[in-house]
């Protein structure tokens, strides 16, 4: 058994700090009132430095060996875009990177481009640009040649695992499909990253090699509302495809953006399990004035077996943020080791798929237990209401237009009429 580290969403907040005027705690509250501010953060405010670092310093002295680590985006504050510029984004991200490097010099690290690694904020473009080139020169201790002359023109490359010779990372720029990304507007295949990835999966597959999927903003759809793919709805179908046409190859898919902790099952047209894909919560613990949710910081540590990198199991890890800045210390904990929590055998699509229709039972103990996780145990007391339960499973089962329609059919539109 090998492992690997997931981390996500940093969301580095460097204006935070504690002071009388709550509203003035840190820019990413945009003016509303920090609630509970300690020197972990608080949840209307974006990660300080403390936290960070408290997160990557758990990993270093956790004990677990770890191959290597996915960081998949998401390094500057949620703040108003004229708070923020190129050169503030960059230095964020090198911080971030400089951060890395030195607490682990030995790590090979697998980073992954955010909607917010960018200024302006979710404007990506599908040529080279500042961003691009700066983490290129960043990123160049972990990555070969190839790579980063691919991650300069588009934010995007596929890099082998160095201690683990017939695995490959495809660290893909999702973002150039993400809604509020004007560049690529109409645009069928930006930046060309379509055709590369089909021919990278089609090298990767002559070579025999297995593959990990890596990106920021996830396939299928947003599991809190409704018909909302969390990409473009087009480019999302794209995507599908492509992975329904490579799946023997792709051993996992792992993504950010969402902040909060969910699972997918990708399934072929016949609605045959044949791909699992994993979406981490993020580090920063940030909810807007308006919300009432939010996730405790949360990471964690995949566990694949080394001679054909199947999944076998994950455990998350979190930080009870109200307790730590309590006490004025870090516990990071285990929240759950989800084949023992859900009493599953591995991480395999079919054994994911089987848990998933226990969740769409009625009255599912462990659909609650999912749906406290989602909030990496936030707030347990959160209901998830019928409506609310329909989209989770939705989501979790259908990646695609068709099945997700089919899906909502069956689980929400029968019974309600509708
Ligand atoms: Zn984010
Ligand atoms: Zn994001």
């Amino acid at each position: 058994m090998r492992q690997f580290w997931h981390v996500t969403d940093l969301h580095l907040d460097p204006t935070y700090h504690i002071t009388d005027d709550r509203t003035k705690v840190c820019a990413s509250s945009k003016g509303s009132n920090a609630s509970n501010p300690g020197p972990f953060g608080d949840v209307m405010c974006d990660s300080p430095y403390h936290l960070i670092l408290s997160a990557f310093d758990f990993i270093k002295h956790s004990g677990q060996e770890a191959s290597f680590m996915i960081w998949t985006g998401d390094s500057p504050p949620h703040v108003p875009v004229h708070e923020l510029s190129t050169d503030t984004v960059i230095t964020v991200i090198a911080n971030m990177t400089t951060t890395v490097q030195s607490l682990f010099p030995d790590l090979q690290v697998f980073p992954a481009l955010g909607n917010h690694d960018y200024w302006p904020q979710d404007q990506l473009p599908s040529f080279t640009s500042k961003v691009y080139n700066a983490v290129a020169n960043l990123w160049k201790p972990w990555l070969d040649e190839e790579a980063i002359q691919t991650l300069r023109k588009g934010g995007f490359y596929s890099q082998k695992v160095s201690t683990n010779q017939n695995l490959r990372i495809i660290s893909l720029n999702t973002n150039l499909y993400y809604g509020p990304d004007i560049v690529t507007l109409n645009r069928s295949d930006p930046a060309n990253q379509f055709e590369w990835l089909e021919h990278t999966l089609n090298i990767s597959q002559q070579n025999k090699e297995k593959v990990y999927i890596i990106a920021h903003i996830p396939v299928g759809y947003l599991p809190y509302s409704m018909h909302t793919t969390a990409m473009r709805e087009f480019y999302n179908e794209k995507l599908v495809d492509i992975f329904r046409r490579y799946s023997k190859i792709i051993a996992g898919q792992f993504y950010g953006h969402t902040h909060r902790d969910s699972i997918m099952i990708l399934s072929d047209k016949k609605g045959n399990p044949i791909n699992s894909v994993f979406v981490a919560p993020a580090v920063t613990p940030v909810k807007g004035a308006l919300q009432k949710q939010t996730n405790y910081p949360g990471l964690r540590l995949f566990q694949y077996d080394p001679l054909d990198y199947e999944l076998l199991d994950m455990l998350q890890y979190y930080l009870n943020l109200t307790d730590a800045n309590l006490k004025g210390e870090s516990n990071w904990k285990l929240e759950y080791i989800l084949t023992q929590t859900y009493d599953i055998e591995d991480l395999q699509p079919k054994s994911l798929y089987e848990l998933a229709k226990e969740f769409a039972t009625p009255d599912s103990k462990k659909f609650i237990k999912y749906y406290n996780y989602f909030f990496v145990s936030y707030d347990s007391s959160e209901v998830c209401d019928e409506k609310c339960k329909a989209f989770q499973i939705c989501a979790i089962v259908a990646l695609d237009h068709n099945s997700y329609e089919d899906c909502l059919k069956q689980y929400y539109y029968i019974r309600h009429s509708l």
